[in-house]
């Protein structure tokens, strides 16, 4: 048996397709979605990131702008081009790329991000929604991964959910939202005693980890789900936090890397950017 792919590409441009609609849908009501992305440092995968995220909103007719500012930037510096972003009606959503330079004080920052620009869902009030169960701004790869999964069509309910990683971006987000889908949850960690164990009892695995290939096919349960968050570069060339090749004939779906959460998380900053939009019409 092999796995079926989870093409990322594919989905997500549907997902942006639909987002181009609406985007020209609002146009003639006189607004255009605008999103302001701030990139601080020379870090080459921020800087990819960050363009690739411009260059998605010029495709769908959003407006974009990109603040790009040096490594040394202090937090105060920041938190003033966050505070005139904020008062500007035309910018409906925020991104600051991380991560940020050391010296930064990251939650300060994202704490100063407008909750009704928090595009990246990242401020403390559209955590606490998340958790709660409210309406509001949802991380963009957490909901890309739930998307993902919606399309193997698999029922979610009663389903045992293994996420490995509880990073506040990924792991944390994606937990709960597969709680929302009535999963039984288990989030896994560094401090995780029998991490293979855990694993062979997910029927839905998500691996955000940030280790080359560290899941391996015979960690995984016949016909799991199977989602590889992890974007590691090695040789030059780009692998995930699961070993593919011995993944991929145990597994009843997975993901590549690249090609699966990647595009998932841009087409989301897209919606959720829309729908940023959508709330000052
Ligand atoms: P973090 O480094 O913030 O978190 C990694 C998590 O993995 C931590 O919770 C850590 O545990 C856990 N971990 C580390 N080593 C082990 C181990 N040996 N066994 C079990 N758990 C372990 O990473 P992120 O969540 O930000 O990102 C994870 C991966 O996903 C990275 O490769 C990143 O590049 C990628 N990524 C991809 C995105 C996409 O769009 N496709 C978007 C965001 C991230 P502990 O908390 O105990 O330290």
């Amino acid at each position: 048996m092999t796995a079926q792919r989870l093409d990322g590409l594919a989905i997500a441009q549907q997902i942006k397709d639909e987002v181009a609609r609406e985007v020209a849908a609002l146009a003639e009501r006189g607004i255009r979605p605008g999103l302001a992305a701030i990139l601080v440092g020379t870090n080459p995968a921020s800087r990819v990131y960050v363009n690739s995220k411009v260059k998605t909103c010029g495709e769908l007719g959003i407006y974009s702008e990109k603040h790009e500012l040096p490594e040394t930037t202090t937090t105060e510096a920041l938190l003033h081009l966050i505070a005139r972003l904020n008062a500007r009606e035309e910018i409906d959503g925020i991104l600051v790329q991380l991560p940020l330079p050391r010296h930064i004080d990251t939650q300060r920052v994202l704490d100063a991000v407008d909750p009704a620009k928090d595009v990246d869902g990242f401020h403390p009030v559209n955590v606490g929604k998340l958790m709660v169960g409210e309406p509001g701004f949802v991380p963009c790869t957490p909901a890309g991964i739930i998307e993902l999964i919606r399309h193997t069509g698999i029922e979610l309910k009663g389903k045992k959910a293994v996420v490995v990683g509880r990073s506040n971006i990924v792991g944390k987000p994606v937990a709960l939202l597969l709680l929302a889908q009535h999963c039984t949850v288990t989030i896994c960690h560094s401090r995780t005693v029998d991490l293979p164990a855990e694993c062979r009892q997910a029927d839905v695995l998500v691996a955000a980890v940030g280790r080359p290939e560290m899941i391996k096919g015979d960690w995984i349960k016949p016909g799991a789900v199977v989602i590889d968050v992890g974007i590691n570069r090695v040789d030059n060339r780009l692998v995930g936090d699961v070993e593919f090749e011995s993944a991929q004939r145990v597994a009843g779906h997975i993901t590549p890397v690249p090609g699966g959460v990647g595009p998932m998380t841009i087409a989301m900053l897209m919606k959720n950017t829309l729908y940023a939009a959508s709330s000052r019409a």
